[in-house]
């Protein structure tokens, strides 16, 4: 074979490249239009009978030379890399993604204005036990012109025989004491059945890290009008969560906050793994504002103040963080709840670290 033949036979393979790149495209955009129906249809995208009669319509008319196998695992790409397609079409679809909507979901609850570029702050027990212990909790917040306590009155505890909490009649006590001090009420719900009746001793609901994928819950909570703080699962990935507020804003409640609680990993030095590239990265994908609990996260009373920098630094919305009077008798959390002068503390210290650093307070 001449010089000259080879160049030529280079350049049919060349343009025979170019024409399997135009075709696998054009299949690639029909399939996109595939998607979008199915979509519409609720129908879902892989579909693996379709798939065996593409593979044997392919086999049937295999001419060689290239053997069956050959063209099965060549083919398997091409239809992967197209469902791979629909699936990033449909991700950039979520009503929660930056995509969607571009600016920054700004959620106002009793004038505090969450996700506007300075942090906000949780404060609060972990759980209520008595009207005595969240007033004295709720004195100390309002004292710092704060606007928003925490405290579980349903508790979703690992034990049954645990404190379960104190159910409405501690909403009610949280309620009147956050009143007294002019507070919002961040609190978890942990079944649509006790919805109704929380509702008006309420402010925020807290969908806790063991609930993140209750559907019936994030749908229920997509339906009422006031904002929810979502928390990550202590087993998901980040896109799992997105996809629990994303069960929220479909039922039609955009006042989602996203909260990083740490996830389970194989270190024991601290409670859960903070991840704090969450943060950045769930900014970056949905609009909406992120807040770290550090308490739950770390699990170390040591650890609250550098974990609530580490997140103000790297862009958190918000810091959540349990307050008792008197821990060493808390009927829950006790090892990372702060005390009220750990509490007064810790609050000026952040406030200090943020001057220092001239960060947006
Ligand atoms: C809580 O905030 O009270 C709580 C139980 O946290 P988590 O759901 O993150 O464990
Ligand atoms: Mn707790």
């Amino acid at each position: 074979m001449s010089q000259l033949d080879l160049e030529q036979l280079r350049e049919k393979v060349d343009a025979v490249n170019l024409q399997i790149l135009s075709l696998i495209n054009e299949r690639a955009t029909v399939i996109q239009e595939i998607g979008k129906i199915k979509e519409k249809q609720g129908v879902n995208r892989y579909d693996p009978l379709r798939e065996r009669h593409m593979l044997n319509l392919l086999k049937d008319h295999n001419n060689g030379p290239l053997d069956q196998k050959t063209v099965d695992h060549i083919f398997k790409e091409i239809f992967k890399s197209a469902l791979d397609l629909q699936e990033e079409d449909q991700r950039k679809a979520l009503l929660v993604s930056r995509k969607k909507k571009s600016e920054d979901t700004v959620i106002t609850v009793n004038g505090e204005r969450i996700g506007e570029g300075t942090p906000s702050f949780i404060f609060g027990p972990c759980a209520v036990e008595s009207q005595e212990q969240v007033s004295k909790v709720a004195e100390a917040i309002g004292g710092k012109g704060l606007r928003l306590i925490r405290g579980g009155a349903y508790k979703p505890r690992t034990s049954p025989y645990d404190f379960q909490g104190l159910g409405l009649e501690g909403l009610k006590m949280l309620k009147a004491a956050a009143e007294q001090y002019n507070l919002a009420v961040v609190t978890e719900i942990v079944t649509p059945s006790h919805l109704e009746d929380a509702l008006p001793y309420l402010d925020v609901v807290q969908v806790g890290a063991r609930n993140m994928q209750n559907f019936e819950l994030l749908k229920a909570v997509g339906q009422i009008n006031k904002p929810v703080l979502l928390k990550r699962g202590m087993a998901a990935t980040i896109d799992e969560f997105i996809n629990a507020a994303e069960y929220i804003i479909a039922s039609g409640n955009d006042q989602i906050i996203l909260c990083e609680r740490g996830i389970r990993t194989y270190e024991k030095a601290t409670r859960n793994t903070l991840d704090i590239s969450a943060v950045p990265i769930l900014k970056q994908e949905t609009h909406l504002p992120v807040f770290v609990d550090v308490t739950h996260s770390t699990g170390r009373r040591d650890l609250l103040l550098p974990a609530a920098k580490a997140a103000i630094a790297i862009g958190a919305d918000g810091v959540m963080a349990e307050v008792h009077p008197d821990p060493a008798v808390a009927l829950s959390d006790a090892a990372q709840q702060m005390n009220l002068q750990q509490f007064d503390e810790y609050y000026d210290s952040l406030m200090k670290f943020m001057k220092q650093y001239e960060l947006k307070m």
